[in-house]
């Protein structure tokens, strides 16, 4: 069993991250979504409802897994007997942070590869940052993130 994790905070998924799950799910026999619980980025859906969106968008891939994380990335693809880390890569500002984070990983647990898959040129711009910041001006995401995030997010937005 040849198993990968794709660790990020998904807060929330957008169409960026879905191109490179279908990607990675025909490189590895398993796919493991890890969603990471990190309070420090004051995340604007809870890791629960990430989760639980993510498992409603990955349900046609039946060699995807979502599950939630704690601590280190290594320690949970350990764990997993995982092969690789899978990490999406966009614009040049992507690339120094994700090395460092490459090599530190590679320090860690030398026998974990991370692969880095390109986005496509027209998911390029797409961060759920940008996301976040259109969908609380109230400005369409239709385009960016899957119907059931935009709804979530529309949802989100009139609770605050
Ligand atoms: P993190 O907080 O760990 O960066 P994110 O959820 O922002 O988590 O991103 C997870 C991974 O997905 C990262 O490797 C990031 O570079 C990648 N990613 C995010 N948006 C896109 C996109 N539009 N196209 C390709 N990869 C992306």
């Amino acid at each position: 069993m040849r198993t990968a994790v794709y660790p990020g905070s998904f807060d929330p998924v957008t169409l960026g991250h879905l191109d490179i799950i279908g990607r990675a799910s025909l490189l590895f026999s398993k796919l493991i979504v890890a969603v990471s619980v990190n309070p420090t980025k004051n995340p604007l859906f809870s890791p629960e409802e990430r989760v639980e969106m993510l498992k409603e968008v990955l349900m046609p891939y039946p060699n995807v897994e979502v599950d939630l994380f704690n601590g280190l990335t290594v320690h949970y693809a350990i764990e997993h007997k995982a092969k690789a880390i899978v990490r999406g890569l966009r614009v040049i500002s992507d690339f120094e942070n994700e090395f460092r984070m490459a090599l530190t990983n590679k320090k860690l647990a030398c026998h974990l590869e991370t692969v880095f898959l390109m986005t496509r040129a027209e998911y390029s711009f797409i961060s759920s940052t940008t996301v976040k910041e259109i969908a609380s001006f109230g400005g369409s995401v239709r385009a960016l993130v899957p119907p059931l995030v935009e709804q979530r997010l529309k949802e989100k937005m009139r609770e605050k």
